[in-house]
């Protein structure tokens, strides 16, 4: 077993510990994701190169996609449990944020009953989601510090940014340089080891007690 293998293992150990329900899926074999693709027809690799969690389950492009490169399987899964650790903590709110505003269309229907409740279909636009991004940048935060801690390699800042700015999430924060500022104020915070009690999880089971 390779040292990333060995990594991965214990995550994946960790993670089923804390959420007994954890699930892997392929994402072809789900309706509900072959559905979302097409409602989020924006992303054209939603299919092939994005992972999805909803609750517990982890939806990932193909059967061997964790066995491919477990590096890539590794620092994935590290960022989408805080997405199921964020999830447990606030509930339902967790979707409502993480989908704002465009969620709030779904209250145009009531335009069957008064036309003016359609101006709610205006959420369906590529509105910025503040909290959306939040919670994506506790995620990604993740990302940056696996990939620091182990290949001590520094963030590509215009590869993170486009995450935010792109089409990837909906255009979930269109505004760079605001976005840069943020992955370099995150990244300062992880290299002088400051650490969020999840990260601190994560440190102790790559790299072990500080
Ligand atoms: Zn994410």
């Amino acid at each position: 077993m390779s040292k990333h293998e060995q990594h991965l293992a214990n995550i994946l150990s960790a993670i089923e510990y804390e959420f007994p329900d954890f699930k892997i899926v392929d994402k072809r074999k789900s309706k509900l994701m072959r559905v979302l693709s097409k409602v989020l027809f924006f992303n054209k690799n939603f299919m092939t190169r994005y992972i999805t969690v909803i609750g517990n389950t982890v939806y990932i492009p193909t059967k061997d996609w964790v066995k491919e490169d477990a590096y890539r399987a590794l620092s994935v899964f590290c960022h989408e449990w805080v997405h199921m650790k964020d999830n447990r903590r606030l509930g339902p709110l967790f979707k409502l944020l993480y989908l704002s505003p465009q969620i709030f269309s779904l209250i145009a229907v009531l335009g069957f009953w008064n036309p003016l409740w359609f101006l709610f279909l205006i959420c369906l636009l590529p509105v910025p989601s503040p909290t959306r991004s939040e919670l994506e940048m506790r995620g990604y935060a993740v990302t940056m510090a696996v990939n620091w801690w182990l290949l001590e390699q520094k963030p590509n800042y215009e590869w993170y940014s486009k995450q935010f700015t792109s089409s990837a999430y909906y255009w979930m924060d269109p505004f760079k340089k605001d976005v840069l500022k943020d992955h370099k104020k995150e990244f300062d915070r992880i290299q002088k080891q400051e650490l969020r009690d999840h990260e601190k999880q994560i440190f102790e089971i790559l790299i072990g007690k500080p």
